[in-house]
């Protein structure tokens, strides 16, 4: 086998790029969404199959408002009997803001030289990670520019860093990270480091757009970007996540390509990835970019529920960047983990100034600036059960959006009594008195649907262990 002088493997199949743009372009072209067609392609994602990109592309060509309704009933009917009403909540952290490439869109860019830039000390870590543990999170995923600074081993420093941070009663069970793209080594470090799921989004699956947006640095790659998950993969992460920047290109395009990649690794690895999310520009500090791509929020709901419909079994992440409503709307389509009390800002958490962000201090501008309770009242007052669990990880059940979605039974039997343990103990430990009882209703309500379908005494009895005082307890 023959390596590059970064490592990788520049003879294996896996490594080379899968995108063809004019075969994307093909399928979109010359799709045809007739009514029986349209409504044959929801029927197959509810029995719980995968769609082609040709079945894909029917969906994203769909113009008939009728027809656009009964895709998103789809998508939540998908949501509502396969996954149920759980939501995971995390939270990002930026370590550093020193970054080499020149993307146009990103307040981080080398060129703007407003960006106050700042890469934390494993003390400023500790003090963001106490603020973050003192609101009731569990999950985080840390967040890095693309610089020389940025090693694997500084990656991995980090992750340890804030997996021994116990403030209070609070701990970091699950730690993800979003960061450049690493060489096999590099991503065995991380993974050593005892990392969730790595995450890193291709921006845009369209090679000549991604050049346009690319000026600078390491990123200009299109082919080492597009292969980092194989990467990653390769070294023994086999949680990855996906993305697409929706605003760069066409977003019908953009959505075909990420059903691309997921085809992808179903071939290579016989597993697709992780998570799927699909974040739209915002502004941000110097802000280059043609507004010709900008998703509508239209376009952003129907091409959200068309996704859960194309890979049912894949968890899809929506985050701070989009307002409440659109949230709100979304989450119903089949978005299964959201961030809650976030702040971008460096070293956002002990600074909290939510009324005033300042671009010249973040990424970009995020829409949502509710607290972590705040939100977490809201998913409870609209019947949606809130869950930190990290419980699969632990016991290295990794790929559970797949077992959640193909073992019968295993939502019942693990997510939601998971969920249903860490609501419990994030209301014993930081609720306020009113969101314990709202809380606490919810489970009792919860506890007599499950208990249809099966003995809910093991349940109870953690539960009766977590009010005593015991913590960390799932199965
Ligand atoms: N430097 C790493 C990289 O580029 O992969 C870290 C990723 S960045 C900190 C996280 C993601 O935020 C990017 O991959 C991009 O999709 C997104 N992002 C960047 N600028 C944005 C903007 N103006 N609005 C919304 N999302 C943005
Ligand atoms: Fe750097 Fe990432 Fe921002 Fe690009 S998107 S400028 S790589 S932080």
């Amino acid at each position: 086998m023959k390596y590059s002088t970064q490592n990788y493997r520049i003879e294996d199949k896996a490594m080379e790029s899968f995108i063809d743009a004019e075969e994307i372009w093909d399928f979109l072209n010359t799709a045809k969404p007739s009514e029986d067609r349209v409504r044959e392609i929801i029927q197959k994602s509810l029995d719980k199959n995968r769609l082609s990109l040709e079945e894909t592309a029917i969906l994203v060509q769909t113009t008939d408002a009728g027809l656009i309704e009964e895709i998103k009933q789809g998508a939540r009917k998908l949501k509502e009997t396969v996954y149920g009403d759980r939501i995971v909540l995390f939270a990002p952290l930026y370590i550093g803001n020193y970054c080499t490439n020149n993307c146009q869109y990103c307040g981080f860019r080398v060129t703007n030289k407003k960006q106050q830039r700042i890469t934390l000390s494993k003390e400023q870590i500790v003090a963001q990670v106490s603020a973050l543990e003192d609101n009731g999170h569990k999950r985080l995923i840390l967040v890095y520019g693309e610089h020389p600074m940025y090693t694997p081993e500084f990656i991995a420093d980090s992750v340890r860093t804030v997996y021994s941070v116990k403030h209070g009663k609070g701990e970091i069970r699950r730690v993800n990270i979003n960061a450049a793209p690493m060489t096999i080594e590099g991503f065995k470090t991380v993974h050593e480091a005892g990392i969730g799921t790595y995450q890193i989004f291709q921006e845009t699956y369209h090679p000549e757009t991604y050049a346009k947006v690319h000026l600078g640095g390491n990123k200009r790659n299109f082919e080492n970007r597009l292969t980092s998950l194989d990467r990653a993969m390769e070294a023994g992460i086999d949680d990855v996540g996906i993305g697409a920047l929706f605003g760069l290109y066409d977003w019908r395009y953009e959505v075909l390509a990420l059903v691309r990649h997921v085809n992808h690794f179903e071939k290579v690895y016989n597993v697709g990835p992780h998570t799927i999310s699909f974040p739209r520009i915002k502004n941000a500090s110097e802000l280059n970019i043609d507004d010709k791509y900008l998703v509508s929020d239209d376009d952003f709901t129907k091409l959200v529920a068309i996704l859960r419909l194309a890979v049912p079994y894949t968890g899809m992440i929506l985050t701070a960047r989009e307002p409440v409503s659109v949230r709100n709307e979304v989450l119903r389509f089949g978005v299964s983990q959201i961030d809650g009390g976030t702040n971008i800002q460096m070293e956002g958490y002990t600074n909290k100034n939510e009324q005033n962000q300042d671009l010249e201090m973040e990424q970009f501008e995020i829409n949502d600036t509710r607290s972590l309770a705040e939100v977490i009242d809201e998913l409870i007052d609209t019947d949606y059960l809130p869950s930190f669990c990290t419980a699969c990880y632990r016991l290295g059940r990794t790929g559970e959006h797949f077992m959640e979605f193909s073992v019968p039974g295993f939502i019942k039997r693990y997510c939601a009594p998971n969920a249903i343990l860490t609501l419990a103990e994030y209301l014993e430990d930081y609720a306020s008195a009113e969101q314990k009882q709202k809380g606490y209703a919810m489970i009792e309500r919860k506890m007599l649907e499950l208990a249809k379908f099966q003995k809910t005494t093991q349940l109870e009895s953690k539960l009766e262990r977590l009010k005593q005082g015991e913590r960390d307890l799932y199965f």
